[in-house]
């Protein structure tokens, strides 16, 4: 493979003509305290899980304001870890939105629980209370239920869980897209039982591979903190320690998905700059919103009514007709001008193995079918500049609709 053509910086490089400027769709950023920080960890002689993740997990449940959190190797094992440690019968049912990243249901799968699609309300892209009343009076009782804040916009936790008739204890989020969110006036993190976050490339604290299981719950994070390596009963680090016994034992077949200390070092110094990076953010999507507001054929995300969007994500819906032209066009356009684009997500309910994995709502997916075949996400990360917002806005105007008629 040749790597220069997927390196973002060489794409820019490459793709940038003398007045056409490339908007890569993510780019990441890892701070220049980040990388001091991991060479100290390179030279220190320790580099997996040890200090650096236990101050990491400290500085991360004190941001997100939860009891505790667990570092993890991603945040599809910190579902899994999350999962596993609700201690469900095997095969229980667990409402998933079918508008989320495969990990989502794959994590229920691998928890040896039964994953059932929710459909959307096609406003939000999220789970309401009537589409989680179909699913559940189509597919019996639920055990569980993982809610996604998707793009980053605060999912309405209190009356999902009443609509599913489950108590919070019994509610999980996925909050791949959610650090930053705050539902009311809480930020997610020790909201239901345990929220997961991911430090993954694209991600608001990018790491490049992580995640972090947070909670109030001191049994749980316990559980979560043995499953993550081997099920282990002490650790490699706490062994190593001068004075420590070599001494373990097994108490069940936990995952091997621990964070290592470059990771959690990394993260520490990424999490410094991270409330900079969140108004940046919200400045990109504030000029976003002003530049296509009025663009025929484009439909905007909303400020949320309560609450604090983490815009992850900026996605825009397509109406074919009244734009003019089909999303995967415009996709493609839009690359020949350099400005890369994501759809988030293909529903999980339009890919055979979750039709056959997972138990659907008779009614089947109105509300995700709707949606779908407009999303788009627009490029949306900290380096972002306001002059690419604005190339952005100026090709989505120029490639919509012409205000002198029909072509
Ligand atoms: C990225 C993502 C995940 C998976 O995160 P990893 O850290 O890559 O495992 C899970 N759910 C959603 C909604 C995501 O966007």
């Amino acid at each position: 493979m040749d790597v220069r053509r997927i390196s973002p910086a060489t794409a820019e490089a490459d793709d940038a003509g003398p007045d056409r400027e490339a908007v890569p769709f993510a780019r990441t950023e890892i701070c220049a305290e980040a990388r001091q920080a991991a060479q100290r960890v390179l030279a220190s002689g320790w580099v997996t899980t040890g200090p650096e993740t236990l101050l990491f997990e400290r500085e991360f449940a004190a941001y997100v304001g939860a009891a505790h959190a667990v570092a993890v190797s991603s945040c599809t094992a910190a579902l899994e870890l999350a999962l596993r440690a609700l201690r469900l019968p095997p095969g229980s049912r667990v409402l998933v939105p079918t508008l989320t990243f495969c990990g989502t249901a794959h994590a229920v799968l691998h928890a040896g629980l039964r994953p059932v699609l929710v459909d959307v309300d096609p406003d939000t892209g999220m789970p309401a209370a009537p589409q989680v009343t179909a699913a559940v009076a189509a597919t019996g009782r639920p055990a569980a239920m993982v809610v996604v804040h998707l793009a980053g916009a605060p999912a309405p936790l209190d009356e999902l869980a009443q609509a599913a008739d489950l108590p919070l204890d019994l509610v999980l989020e996925d909050a791949a897209h959610a650090l930053g969110t705050y539902v009311g006036s809480r930020p997610v993190g020790a909201l239901s039982r345990a929220a997961c976050f991911s430090f993954y490339a694209t991600k608001n604290l990018p790491i490049g591979e992580g995640g972090m299981v947070t909670t109030d719950d001191a049994e749980l994070a316990a559980q979560v903190h043995r499953g993550r390596l081997h099920g282990m009963s002490a650790d490699a680090w706490r062994r190593y320690q001068p004075g420590a016994t070599w001494q373990y034992t097994v108490e069940e077949p936990g995952l091997k998905a621990n964070m290592t200390d470059l990771q959690a070092a990394i993260g520490r110094r990424q999490l410094l700059h991270l409330p900079e990076w969140q108004r940046t953010r919200e400045a990109l999507a504030a000029r976003y919103t002003a530049g296509l507001r009025d663009v025929p054929g484009l439909r905007l995300p909303r400020e949320p009514a309560g609450g604090r969007h983490a815009w992850h994500l900026y996605p825009v819906r397509v109406a074919e007709q009244e734009y003019g032209r089909e999303r995967d066009l415009l996709i493609r356009q839009l690359a020949a001008r350099g400005i890369g684009t994501s759809v988030h997500f293909l529903p999980l309910h339009r890919m055979p193995y979750f039709r056959r994995t997972a138990l659907c709502p008779t009614g089947g997916f109105p509300g995700a079918d709707a949606l779908y075949p407009g999303l788009l996400s627009l490029p949306m990360h900290p380096g972002l500049t306001g002059r690419q917002v604005d190339a952005v806005c100026r090709a989505l105007r120029e490639l919509g609709p012409d205000p002198e008629g029909p072509r």
